[in-house]
């Protein structure tokens, strides 16, 4: 492909778009009026003006009730199967997940990597079938603790190669690469109590930027930071440009927490 001239490493800049924050349900809460409830509040939060781009993505069964009542807030999804409707037992299609009006979906979340075995092969199937059903796709990659121990190098290649793999295929020809945002997210922090430190958060953001860029010639690519963000911690990040957004756990689910993230 002929690289476009103004694309070059030189000319990265930080995206001149608002804030993401994307909060991340996990498995909670544990019936439909809480999830209802949490929703409310969520979208109480949202001021009317400045308001950073807020998704809310509950557990699959809470998706319809929270979609019902959220205006402000857009809906995701924690995941998706590649397949189409059919013999896909205790799976759920983009098509429903569409049908619900989700807008953007969360794959290769590290839990799911770990718990459930997801590889960067089945990440790649449901990233490219998530794009082709027109939603965006919020991909998580990150190191965990052994690998952070062995030192910068060796915590880039490795991201490197998740972002290679994972996004394996993609055309920026068909603009699909405008639809993906990446969530840099070090194992070691997620659901840890502390995070990352803004400055090491920052390195490597620039750095999935820079591979990004060289990839697939993207000068604008988005990418957040998640692990351990919450309500005191925001204020060191949210002064860096370079981060686009952040994927937030635990303090989604704190009225507190979020209310003091979606301000910052
Ligand atoms: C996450 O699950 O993606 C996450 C960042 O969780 P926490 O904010 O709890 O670390």
């Amino acid at each position: 492909m002929e690289i476009p001239k103004e694309s070059t490493t030189n000319n990265l800049q930080p995206t001149t778009m608002k804030k993401l924050i994307v909060f991340n349900w996990k498995s909670n809460p544990h019936n439909a009026a809480s999830a209802i409830k949490l929703a409310q509040l969520v979208e109480k939060s949202i001021p009317k003006k400045n308001a950073p781009e807020v998704v809310i993505a509950p557990p699959f069964i809470f998706l319809e009730d929270v979609g019902k009542i959220i205006k402000k807030a857009e809906l995701g999804s924690q995941d998706a199967f590649w397949g189409d409707v059919g013999s896909y037992t205790g799976e759920i299609s983009w098509h429903q997940e569409k049908h619900l009006k989700v807008k953007y979906v969360i794959v290769g979340h590290s839990e799911r990597r770990k718990y459930l075995g997801e590889t960067d092969e089945m990440i790649n199937k449901k990233i490219k079938a998530a794009l082709k059903a027109g939603l965006k796709v919020i991909l998580c990659v990150g190191e965990n603790l052994s690998i952070r121990r062995r030192g910068k190098k060796t915590v880039e290649d490795f991201i490197k190669s998740q972002l290679s793999k994972d996004l394996k295929g993609l055309s920026i020809v068909k603009g699909q690469m405008s639809n993906v945002i990446i969530a840099y997210e070090p194992i070691w922090a997620i659901g840890a109590g502390h995070s990352d430190t803004p400055q090491d958060a920052v390195e490597m953001i620039k750095f999935i930027k820079k591979t990004l860029n060289s990839i697939f010639y993207i000068l604008n690519s988005r990418v957040l930071y998640g692990g351990s963000i919450d309500g005191k911690n925001i204020k060191n990040f949210i002064q860096y440009k370079e981060i686009d957004g952040f994927l937030v756990g635990n303090a989604s689910l704190k009225q507190k927490e979020f209310d003091r993230i979606i301000k910052a």
